[in-house]
């Protein structure tokens, strides 16, 4: 066991979060990470999830697997909190199996607590969308806001009930009622019938029936064991549905501290949150994105970083490093430690554009707005020397030049918050551990 080996087990846990609007590389600092860790939770959130990894093992562009999956002996589980989406599941298990990644009830668990996203929230989602039209809010329509909503109404079907299939009928037959109301009244669309549902519980839960369990029992004795639990966010601080550029949020919570609740452990208490935090910013879908650089520059920094979501290949909107964003985003989180990452990506600029400050009406603030403000704010720009090479092969601290230290430096000064990890490449070993 390494010395950081040592630092991580014995019983700690740790979530790993983005700090800003998603794509931070989460997915790859769990991938890192998950050589000191025995179990990865995913504890929010669905397939509209688009985790990228790039190890010994292939590139892998992962939606609701934990991103865990990819290393053999760690357990991964999905917590009750998360979107359960059968089809997405079913789809991902078979891809993953095809590069070589076996999924067993070994090594992925799913809660018995965890709701169960219908074919119906798919279609309401695209239905909502369209007709709002140009008012929309850039929904990946993977179903995501319906389910939620269902959720908080009572009105899903829990992973557990799939074991009781006489009750399971009659439960299905009193949503089906309901949501045809909605399906052909609201909508004008066309109504599920209950067969077709069958139908499609034989085809996509069967499968994934063999993974439920009680997570939250698991856990517990994981705990009492002394295994160590990483926790993997989906988005970011900014996409909360709470704390986030509301409406433009995910329809959960993203952040550290629903974690213990979405994963099976309500009464758990974190010892440590990485926040991740990406080099710029980058943000998808619709909303206010105050620092958006548009033109030439932005299409460089978007073809530097590679800025194309995994799930839906949509451009990622970008602009330079949000100080104002990313202080509120690790404020929110709790994070004690931040991995900055795509560093690399910047090598190419002579001097780097940051946004230090927000002006609203006239008046500078440093104080991130309530969310209807921010289509007033305007980015205050300020510039740092560039490094002006490539870093990507740096792995050490005295291996990055002084302005990366600098600009690192100038980060942990915002924040408030130690850079611990900086990730100079998408592979699993471009980084720099600090
Ligand atoms: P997540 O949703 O937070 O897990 O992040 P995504 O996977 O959606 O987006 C991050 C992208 O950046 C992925 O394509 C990663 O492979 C890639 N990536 C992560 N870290 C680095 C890095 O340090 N440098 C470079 N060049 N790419 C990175
Ligand atoms: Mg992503």
């Amino acid at each position: 066991m390494t010395g950081n080996d040592m630092q991580h087990r014995t019983g700690r846990s740790c979530a790993v979060v983005g700090v800003n609007w998603g794509d931070e590389g989460k997915g790859r600092m769990v991938d890192l990470l998950t050589e000191s860790y025995d179990i990865v939770v995913r504890y929010q959130g669905g397939g509209n999830a688009g985790h990228t990894v790039v190890n010994d093992r292939g590139k892998f562009a992962l939606h609701l697997l934990p991103s865990g999956i990819l290393r053999e002996g760690t357990v991964n589980i999905l917590g009750c909190g998360v979107a359960l989406d059968p089809e997405n599941l079913c789809s991902e298990i078979r891809d993953v199996a095809s590069k070589g990644v076996a999924v067993t009830p070994d090594n992925l668990k799913i809660s018995d607590r965890a709701s169960i996203l219908m074919p119906w929230h798919r279609d309401l989602d695209e239905l909502e969308e369209t007709r709002l039209a140009e008012k929309k809010y850039g929904s990946t329509k993977q179903g995501i806001a319906p389910f939620y909503s269902d959720k908080y109404q009572k009105k899903t079907i829990l992973a557990g009930e799939l074991s009781d299939p006489d009750r399971l009928a009659v439960r299905l037959r009193d949503l089906l009622e309901w949501k045809n109301l909605t399906l052909t009244k609201v909508y004008g669309a066309k109504p599920y019938d209950i067969e077709e549902i069958t139908a499609w519980l034989r085809e996509y839960c069967e499968a994934i029936k063999p993974y439920i369990c009680d997570t939250g029992e698991y856990l517990r004795m994981a705990r009492a064991h002394g295994r160590s639990l990483l926790f993997e966010a989906q988005l970011g601080a900014l996409r909360d549905l709470d704390y986030g550029i509301y409406p433009y949020t995910t329809s959960s919570n993203a952040l550290a501290a629903y974690a213990p609740i979405g994963s099976g452990l309500p009464s758990l208490r974190l010892t440590n949150v990485i926040g991740v935090v990406k080099a710029y910013s980058t943000c998808v879908g619709e909303g206010p994105f105050v620092c958006e650089m548009f033109g030439d520059e932005a299409e460089k920094l978007r073809t530097e970083g590679a800025e194309y979501g995994a799930k839906t290949r949509r451009k990622r909107r970008v602009g330079p490093l949000d100080l104002v964003a990313t202080r509120y985003g690790a404020q929110v989180q709790g994070t004690t430690e931040i991995a900055l990452t795509k560093m690399d990506v910047l090598g190419y600029m002579e001097k780097i554009p940051v946004c230090v400050r927000y002006e609203i009406n006239g008046a500078e603030t440093d104080r991130f707005p309530f969310p209807s403000e921010l289509d007033d704010a305007k980015p205050v720009i300020e510039y740092v020397p560039g490094w002006g090479c490539d870093i990507s092969g740096a792995r050490r601290w005295e291996d990055l030049p002084a302005a990366a230290q600098s600009y690192v430096r100038m980060v942990e000064q915002a924040v408030g918050c130690p850079v611990t990890y900086i990730s100079v490449g998408a592979e699993r070993d471009s980084i720099i551990l600090r």
